[in-house]
């Protein structure tokens, strides 16, 4: 963002400014650091998935609140106690997602971290998060704990009882809204970078090109996608070891717990290429249906064209 200043000899001078210049860059860096992968945000009390965060953020702020006001009633006034263990639990929150936002877009091949809102990453189970679940939340455990702990030393907490309440109850606090969680396998959310997003991952223009050229110009006979798999896998056109990773969109597995196969157009199964209405849908993922690499027409599927005297594309 540019203003124009008037300069001493009275010329106008373009001139930048600096905290303009910082918001733009902190709003970029971090579109730039997830473009090109999958990002991963922890799911923990603080830093609740989409569809939770408007329940489980709330509810753990009051009932942290509610845990540190009652140890601490011991040493203040209601008032002072309630207010106390607000700053404690408040503080907390903005501490520990200001260092989960810090690390997810520390540079542009950010680790996981934490942030709020975002799809639930169903596909990633606990063999791909469990340790980053557990990590993340033993770390947001200890610093809740540690900042409940300083208004109860202000306070001059005595005994090993009133210690024991004073940092058991907001640990009790957090560990309840883990449960929804552990119970549900939301380990974490997230998103795909525009990049993955794009790339989709499947070969199949380029199979479903070959097998036509291999064939005379005719599509694979498969009433279904799998089907058509297997005949992709019995003409040698994939390799048996590729089958897994190529049944279903790659960034959908992300997300879905039941992953919907591709679309296969099996009403023009056996048909010639050539004879098919050329912006006739042949394959298509069906999760990001609006990007061409994800959706094979029939003109996709050009050599047949060609040999019918049109023109070959540029
Ligand atoms: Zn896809």
């Amino acid at each position: 963002m540019r203003t124009l200043v008037v300069s001493g000899s009275g010329r106008c001078a373009p001139r930048a400014i600096p905290w303009a210049r910082l918001l733009v860059a902190a709003c970029l860096v971090p579109a730039a650091a997830h473009a090109h992968g999958l990002y991963v945000f922890v799911s923990t009390p603080a830093s609740p998935p989409h569809g939770l965060f408007l329940l489980i953020l709330p509810a753990f702020l009051l009932t942290a609140t509610a845990a540190g006001y009652l140890s601490l009633r011991r040493s203040f006034s209601a008032a002072v106690a309630l207010l106390s263990s607000f700053a404690a639990t408040a503080t907390f929150w903005m501490v520990f997602l200001g260092i989960g936002e810090a690390a997810a877009t520390m540079n542009t091949a950010p680790p996981p971290g934490l942030a709020i809102g975002h799809k639930v990453l169903w596909g990633l189970g606990w063999d791909s998060l469990g340790d980053l679940f557990l990590g993340w939340n033993a770390a947001g455990l200890a610093l809740l704990v540690a900042s409940h702990a300083v208004p109860a030393a202000i306070g001059k907490l005595r005994g090993l009882k009133a210690w024991s309440l004073a940092l058991a109850a907001p640990m009790l606090a957090y560990l309840v809204w883990l449960v929804p969680y552990a119970a549900t396998g939301a380990y974490a959310h997230g998103g795909a970078g525009g990049y993955v997003w794009r790339g989709c991952g499947h070969p199949f223009p380029i199979l479903l090109c070959l097998y036509v050229d291999e064939h005379a110009g005719r599509l694979p006979r498969a009433t279904t996608f799998d089907e058509l798999v297997d005949v992709l896998l019995e003409n040698e056109v994939i390799e048996a070891g590729d089958r897994d990773k190529l049944m279903r969109c790659r960034v959908a597995r992300c997300f879905e717990r039941e992953v919907r196969p591709y679309f296969w157009n099996a009403r023009w199964a056996g048909c010639e290429a050539g004879d098919i209405p050329p912006d006739e849908i042949i394959f298509q993922c069906t999760y990001h249906p609006t990007h061409t690499q994800s959706t094979v027409r029939a003109k996709d599927l050009c050599p047949p064209r060609r040999a019918q005297g049109e023109p070959a594309a540029p």
